[in-house]
C-alpha cells in the first residue's frame, strides 16, 4: 500500500486529502491494511516517515480536519498537545458544540419539559402563568410564543405548526 493508492481515495484541497473510504463512529478514516484495520492517518504518516509512529503518539491534523489524512497536515503528537492543538483553532466552539452545550444547559435548568408543556398549554394571561410557575414573565412569553424552549428536533415547531 502506497501513499498515491490512499491519494487516489481522498479528494485534493489543497494541502489536505479528504478521506472518501471508510470511518469509524467518530468519524476518523480508517482502513483494512495488512489483516487489521488502522487508522489512516497514522499509516499515511507511517508511509511518509518510512518508519513507524512510536506507540504512545496519537497523529494529529493540524488542519483541524477529521477526515483530512494528507502528511502535510499530519503530526505524530501526544494526546496532550494534541487537545491543546484543538482548543488554540476553537474547536471547542464550534457550531456543533454549541448545540451540545445548549443542550446540556437545557438539561441543567430548573424549568422541566412538563413545566414548559404546561405553559405552553395553560390558558389565561401570561402573568399569571408566570406567577404560578414562578418563571419570569419575558420566559413565559417567549415559550408561549415559541421562541424559547422550542421541541428538539422539531424544526417547524414555533413557526405555527401544531
Ligand atoms: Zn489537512
Amino acid at each position: 500500500m502506497a501513499l498515491e493508492d490512499i491519494k487516489a481515495r481522498c479528494d485534493e484541497v489543497g494541502e489536505c486529502w479528504f478521506w472518501n473510504g471508510g470511518c469509524d463512529s467518530h468519524g476518523r478514516p480508517q482502513k483494512r491494511h495488512g489483516g487489521k484495520t488502522v487508522y489512516v492517518r497514522r499509516l499515511v504518516r507511517e508511509l511518509a516517515d518510512g518508519q513507524p509512529v512510536p506507540p504512545g503518539l496519537v497523529v494529529a491534523a493540524k488542519c483541524g480536519h477529521k477526515r483530512c489524512v494528507s502528511p502535510d497536515c499530519s503530526v505524530a503528537t501526544t494526546t496532550r498537545r494534541k487537545a491543546q492543538m484543538a482548543a488554540k483553532r476553537g474547536a471547542y466552539s464550534s457550531p456543533a458544540k454549541a448545540a451540545k452545550m445548549a443542550r446540556m444547559k437545557r438539561a441543567q435548568s430548573w424549568i422541566t419539559d412538563e413545566m414548559v408543556e404546561q405553559i405552553r398549554l395553560a390558558p389565561g394571561p401570561s402573568s399569571r402563568i408566570a406567577a404560578e410557575t414562578k418563571v419570569s414573565l419575558s420566559h413565559v412569553k417567549a415559550i408561549r410564543r415559541g421562541s424559547a424552549r422550542r421541541p428538539i428536533g422539531t424544526p417547524f415547531a414555533g413557526l405555527g405548526a401544531r
